[in-house]
């Protein structure tokens, strides 16, 4: 039965990247203000998340990593409306079938933390052990995959693993510029690879992660489509309602390939086709044109957009697609011939 699990936990957690997206994800529905990830070999050997969070309540956590055990989704027509990142209650579950997770946690009416050590989906005796802490919550993964040793042996050593994880940290300082705050070390090392203040405005937040050059070239992009009505109460069959807020770069900014940061109502996503539609904005204005930066924050009413796919889909579909790409697509087209005057 193990091994069932196991392998279907190999399948949400492919590398170390996707197990800090997750946590990532859990952390900012905690609430948290700031995130510190530390990780070793690229988060193969270690990867610790510490946030500023509510915290695990002490009877959450000996299911805390049972399979669809979630704090969050109450009912199944919640599923429509859903606010909060997760609601599968799979991801403590599936990195906990492939490595070592030990979870310290402290919530606000606690007098003291308490610490808990989980394999294979269960808590390890002897249970929650009391300990010093800080409110919030610290979960430590090690080891990962050292029970699938050919998928552990896939991985060649080399900065490949680590930079994926910055990547992921990387998207979402940027999304939640103003709100939360993200570092990242390597352990042993002071000296931080990512770190942002919870209070930064974006653009100042881009400069510090991806440098002064880009930051410049940058054009802020606002647009309300339709309706506008992003609200959970409009229904799968009502009308086209949409809100942009993002950055794109200028037709002088020279990027070697083209990069679309897109969170659709609150989760990075890909879009091959508003990808490929926004380098045709820029070549149409520019045959020689350099590839573009675009960060685009969209939110559509939640029952437009698939929400309920497997973790690992990351290529996301929604109604009305073709219009709101086309707006979009209008607007940077804007925003571009306005930077010329
Ligand atoms: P989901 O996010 O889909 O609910 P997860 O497996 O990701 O499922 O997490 C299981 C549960 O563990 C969450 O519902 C939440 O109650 C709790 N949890 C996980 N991480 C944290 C955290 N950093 N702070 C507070 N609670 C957490
Ligand atoms: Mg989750």
């Amino acid at each position: 039965d193990a091994v069932v699990h196991r392998i279907a936990a190999g399948e949400v957690v492919q590398r170390p990247a996707s197990a800090l997206k997750e946590m990532l994800e859990n952390s900012l529905d905690a609430g948290a203000r700031h995130i510190t990830v530390v990780l070793k070999e690229g988060g193969l050997k270690y990867m610790q998340i510490q946030d500023d969070g509510c915290g695990v309540r002490l009877e959450d956590m000996p299911i805390l990593c049972h399979r669809h055990t979630t704090s969050k989704l109450r009912a199944y027509e919640d599923l429509d409306t859903i606010s909060t990142l997760g609601f599968r209650g799979e991801a403590l579950a599936s990195i906990s079938f492939v490595s070592h997770v030990t979870v310290t946690t402290m919530t606000a009416s606690m007098q003291h933390g308490y610490r808990v050590r989980y394999s294979d989906g269960e808590m390890l005796p002897p249970g929650p052990k009391p300990v010093a802490a800080v409110p919030g919550t610290s979960i430590i993964v090690e080891d990962m995959f050292y029970n699938m040793l050919p998928r552990k042996r896939a991985f060649r050593p080399g900065p490949e693993e680590h930079n994926l994880c910055l990547d992921v940290l990387q998207k979402y300082a940027i999304y939640k510029a103003g709100s939360a705050g993200f570092t990242l070390k390597r352990q042993g090392e002071a000296r931080s690879d990512l770190h942002t203040l919870p209070t930064s405005p974006r653009l100042d937040v881009i400069r510090s992660l991806l440098g002064p050059d880009l930051a410049a070239s940058l054009l802020p992009l606002q647009l309300t489509g339709g309706s506008g009505d992003v609200s959970a109460a409009v229904p799968l069959d009502g009308p086209l309602g949409f809100k942009v807020d993002g950055f794109v770069s200028n037709l002088t900014h020279i990027g070697r390939r083209s990069t679309l940061i897109l969170f659709i109502n609150g989760r990075p996503v890909d879009q091959g086709q508003l990808k490929r539609a926004l380098e045709a904005v820029y070549v149409a204005q520019n045959p020689k044109a350099n590839k573009p930066w675009v960060f685009l924050d969209l939110q559509l009413p939640p029952r437009h957009v698939e929400v309920n796919v497997h973790p690992t889909k990351k290529e996301v579909g929604f109604l009305h697609q073709q219009e709101v790409i086309d707006a979009v697509c209008g607007a940077v087209e804007g925003v571009l011939r306005a930077s010329m005057n």
